[in-house]
């Protein structure tokens, strides 16, 4: 078994179980793609058995950090079964569920969404794509499903020097699919879609969205970066239930055709065909400019922006990016108005972000509570041995009354 031997005093974040090993903290050793390694501490002590990644700046992730753990089948199945049995243990109410989150789920670099009867995975490191037939049985068995699509086009594929691959890996069928989100349905395509087909992280925002449109029976609300109308539909559904759809009207905004087509066909799936729903195919940020020089306002604003940060060293440039369209959207709310606002940026943190927020407050001149933090739903968890694993932060702010 080959090994990787750490630099003096680079052993402190795997003996916290953080299960990552960068190219900097290694003293000597190597593997090939995706081979299981023991990593050791500078004086030889056991620390983790992990796969390393010859391509990438993270060049070990840890599999086990037991040495008499044995890295097999067995190994990935028990992972891969723990991982879809604690999906039982949160309130998801979807039949589109993350199954596995990568490190947060044990198995680094693997996503596992399902949607109805299919399940899509992402083999984003050198480690699972590896593992991968072993891995793709494995699903099959815990789920008890029969069809497994590939989507490992994402760009982390290329920080591991791996190729992008997509098709099915096992069985066929429709890439088309409805998913029951909530008190709503959603299509989606599983292999045209952003991702693995759809934002599942955001399904319990859209809940939240949904109440608040009951509770507030909102009359104007725009949807920005709305992808397939996710946040318009869950608006629709929380005004139907308060009978407020009539006088209601909704603005959703988004860069790509495709997805706006799909969102006009979301609002009809769920009956909401006869609404006063409008799509622009625009640039948020230019479209929120034009809409303050004409004097519009809302009463509720989502804006749930592409990751601007991938990681830490794009933060800066981000965070103008960020506080640009806050600021906007902020100088759109009408006292008393409610925004949504959200960053999936991992180099953005929760404070940051807070920061932002307030800074694009002060710069429009709008002073509002902060009266919700929201976060990715409970299938895309965090764990405390990754804090790496938080991504998705918003908040909702609602602008003072006058
Ligand atoms: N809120 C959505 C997910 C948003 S993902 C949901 O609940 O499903 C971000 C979206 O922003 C994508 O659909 C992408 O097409 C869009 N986008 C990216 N840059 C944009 C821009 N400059 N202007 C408008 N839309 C943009």
């Amino acid at each position: 078994m080959k090994a990787l031997r750490l630099r003096p005093g680079k052993e402190r974040s795997l003996l916290r179980r953080h299960p990552w090993v960068f190219e900097s903290a290694i003293a000597k050793g190597s593997g090939d793609a995706g081979e299981t390694v023991r990593i050791e501490s500078h004086e030889g002590q056991f620390l983790a058995w992990a796969s390393t990644s010859p391509a990438s700046k993270i060049r070990a992730r840890a599999w086990s950090f037991q040495e008499t753990q044995r890295i097999d089948a067995a190994f990935f199945q028990e992972r891969v079964q723990r991982a879809v049995a604690a999906r039982g243990l949160f309130d998801l109410q979807s039949d589109g569920v993350r199954l596995v989150h990568g490190e947060a789920d044990g198995l680094p670099g693997l996503i596992v969404d399902r949607y109805g009867d299919t399940l899509v995975a992402q083999f984003l490191s050198a480690g699972v794509e590896r593992w991968k037939a072993v891995l793709a049985d494995a699903l099959l068995a815990a789920t008890g499903l029969a069809k497994l699509y590939e989507r490992s086009d994402a760009s982390g594929r290329e920080r591991e020097g791996l190729k992008p691959v997509t098709g099915w890996l096992r069985g066929e069928g429709d890439t088309a699919q409805v998913i029951r989100e909530h008190d709503w349905r959603l299509s989606l395509d599983i292999a045209t879609g952003h991702k693995t087909g759809f934002y599942l992280d955001q399904r319990d925002s859209r809940q939240r969205f949904a109440e608040m449109a009951k509770h507030r029976r909102f009359r104007r609300v725009l949807n920005c970066f709305c992808y397939t109308g996710g946040f318009t539909v869950a608006a629709l559904a929380g005004l139907k239930a308060s009978g407020a759809i009539e006088g209601a009207e909704l603005t959703s905004i988004d860069s790509s055709l495709p997805a706006l087509e799909r969102a006009r066909a979301n609002l009809a799936l769920n009956g909401f065909e006869g609404a006063n729903a409008q799509f622009l195919d625009a640039d948020v940020n230019a479209t929120l400019r034009r809409f303050i020089e004409e004097g519009c306002s809302f009463d509720a604003i989502v804006l749930d922006p592409p990751k601007f940060a991938p990681t830490v060293a794009h933060a800066e440039r981000a965070a103008r990016a960020y506080k640009d369209i806050n600021r906007l959207a902020l100088k759109l709310l009408e006292p008393g108005g409610v925004l949504l606002t959200f960053s999936c940026s991992g180099g953005i943190g929760a404070d940051l972000f807070h920061k932002i927020v307030a800074s694009a407050g002060i710069d429009a001149g709008v002073d509002g509570y902060i009266s919700e933090r929201l976060g990715a739903a409970p299938d895309h968890p965090m764990t405390i041995e990754f804090p790496e694993g938080e991504y998705l932060k918003g908040l909702v702010v609602v602008r003072k009354p006058l």
